[in-house]
């Protein structure tokens, strides 16, 4: 009797078993909850720190089937949360800040505790890249921003610069229309990488204006941001612009670093995964934008995240039928 250890008893209580760990909320994440909360294996899915992921961040999601006349991003992924938590599986709060692929049961830190998995869905997505020019990191959030969703109303009756040539950029600079009283598109090249009707739209777009063949070198500002110095790169001309907000939209950076050195992964720190999704670990698989460097559509990232929780199924199911 003397022999009992509270202490023990304290870890215990922080640490949970369970089959299928989900890193990650945005469509992939949920979309494996979803499907392996219909496998009855009470998945519990960790959100980090943005619920519905990037998705979340945008307006309106006009390429999701389903939804004829679009649909909110953050309202996706509240449906995407609410049907997988009403077949079992569970949506936490939290952060996870270690992960040890070593041995089975796979251990996960997180802000309040630890998680022993049998399996894991890596889907913690992506983030934006910075231009990383002076000034841009001082003036973040005085000015200089990466979502439009969050920041665009701040810029109501101002001029804004968007930076890019993709969709988002021009999916973004619409969107802030919206408010703004001009957004002018710089791009560093001349050709475009965004969708024709993207394009289209923001061309005829009465606000919308496009610097061409020119980046931004320095954001100007103290409390905030008042100018952008730009360098054309064909005529290296040097010239000022005024403008209140800049929004950057440059593409990503897959968020993986935690898993970094454990497991297969690109020179771009994309996650290998094969068509099952499955990583160089067994038992450990992701999904969404992660592990995809090519099409990031919220379709792609939620059938990445089905295909994954099916196969980790597969996988548990078959590990059960072998006597141990
Ligand atoms: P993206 O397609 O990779 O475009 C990034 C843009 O930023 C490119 O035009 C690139 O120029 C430019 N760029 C990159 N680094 C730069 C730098 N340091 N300085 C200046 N410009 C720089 O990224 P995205 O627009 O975020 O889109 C990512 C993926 O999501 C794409 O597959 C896209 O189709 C998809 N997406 C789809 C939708 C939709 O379907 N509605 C909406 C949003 C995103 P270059 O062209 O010269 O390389």
């Amino acid at each position: 009797i003397t022999g009992a250890t509270p202490k023990e008893d304290t870890t215990m209580s922080n640490e949970k078993h369970v089959k299928v760990l989900i890193l990650g909320s945005g469509p992939a994440g949920l979309a494996a909850a979803l499907y392996a909360a219909r496998a009855e294996l009470e998945p519990i899915v960790l959100t980090g720190m943005q619920l519905g992921g990037q998705a979340a961040l945008t307006h309106l999601i006009e390429n999701y089937p389903g939804f004829p006349g679009g649909v909110g991003g953050a309202q996706l992924g509240e449906l995407f949360q609410k049907q997988a938590e009403h077949f079992g599986a569970k949506v936490e709060f939290d952060l996870a800040n270690e992960i040890d692929l070593s041995q089975r049961p796979y251990t996960v830190k997180t802000d309040s505790g630890e998680y022993k998995a049998e399996t894991l869905i890596l889907s913690t997505g992506a983030t934006p890249l910075h231009l990383e020019v002076p000034g841009e990191v001082e003036l973040t959030g005085r000015g200089v921003s990466y979502c439009a969703t969050c920041d665009g109303w701040f810029f109501k009756d101002k001029k804004v610069v968007v930076v890019g040539g993709g969709d988002s950029a021009f999916e973004e600079a619409l969107f802030i229309t919206r408010y703004a009283s001009s957004v002018t598109l710089i791009h560093r090249r001349e050709e475009f990488r965004a969708g024709a009707i993207l394009q289209n739209r923001a061309k005829e777009h009465p606000k919308m204006n496009f610097i061409l063949n020119t980046v931004v070198t320095e954001a100007v500002g103290t409390d905030k941001l008042t100018a952008l110095k730009l360098k054309n790169l064909q005529t290296g001309e040097e010239s000022t612009l005024e403008t209140d907000g800049l929004f950057i939209f440059i593409g990503h950076a897959p968020n993986s670093q935690m898993f970094k050195g454990q497991m297969e992964m690109s020179d771009l720190g994309y996650v290998i995964v094969n068509d099952k999704m499955e990583t160089s670990v067994e038992g450990v698989y992701a999904a969404g934008e992660i592990a995809d460097p090519h099409f990031r559509q919220v379709i792609t990232s939620a059938g990445m995240g089905a295909a994954a929780a099916i196969q980790a199924t597969r996988y548990l199911e078959e590990r059960e039928s072998v006597p141990s």
